[in-house]
């Protein structure tokens, strides 16, 4: 008897133990700290991160010239994840040739960064290979064609050179007084949600769930201004 109860609390201890480290796998969060470009971010203990099932145009490799729209994508995704904490989530392959950790990317709101990229119109589904996402990231794609978010605007070019010149010298919210002295609307950033219909300043209480950048400009073509914070119209 006294052996089969010792063996039932190894047991339940092991399941236990299992359990646990499962669950602090789950909820592991790491740091972004830097971004490399649209789709490739670098996370704490130097950890390179190349987004799966997305592909946006480069801007690092010093041999070519900068890729159409790759600043834009590169300051997309930095406005996303850098200096925040993230989650990863893997699939079959976990890390390709260059030794680049394959990886889908969360943040704590839930935000799924390589769709949103797709859906933003910041960069392609990336379909040579198979992932589990990849018949949702082609279907975000068609809708973000369709509606000429980003890299499918009319005129790309001139908010790329718009972005440019608005770098740098952003004002900090609350600064920006409509009516008076409007500033260009590419250069400002408002902020929305995944669901809502309306755009927001930085720090607005409405933000609190998901908070994703995206420039006035676009802001007012499908989205309303929140009649609480009053962002810049
Ligand atoms: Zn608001």
């Amino acid at each position: 008897m006294k052996g089969i109860l010792k063996s039932k609390i190894f047991f339940i201890g092991l399941f236990l133990f299992i359990f646990l480290i499962n669950a602090a796998q789950a909820t592991e969060y790491r740091q972004c700290t830097r971004v490399v470009d649209g789709d490739t971010i670098i996370l704490d203990r130097n950890e390179r991160v190349r987004l799966i099932g997305v592909d946006t145009p480069e801007t690092v490799y010093p041999s070519k010239p900068v890729e159409f729209f790759g600043k834009e994508a590169s300051a997309f995704t930095k406005r996303m994840v850098q200096g925040k904490k993230v989650r990863l989530e893997y699939d079959w392959q976990r890390k390709d040739k260059y030794g680049r950790t394959l990886a889908y990317i969360y943040l704590s709101d839930g935000t799924f960064l390589n769709a949103e990229i797709i859906k933003q119109g910041y960069g392609h589904a990336y379909t040579k290979y198979p992932f589990k996402y990849l018949e949702d990231f082609r279907k975000y794609e068609r809708e973000s064609r369709e509606k000429r978010r980003g890299l499918w605007a009319d005129d790309p070019v001139a908010s790329t050179e718009r972005l440019a010149q608005g770098e740098g010298n952003k004002s900090p919210p609350g600064q920006i007084l409509p009516n008076v002295a409007p500033q260009k609307s590419e250069a400002v950033t408002v902020y929305v949600t995944r669901t809502g219909a309306k755009y927001h300043r930085e720090g607005c209480r409405y933000l609190r769930r998901s908070s994703i950048p995206i420039s006035l400009e676009e802001a007012k073509k499908r989205y309303s201004p929140c009649s609480v914070c009053s962002p810049p119209q």
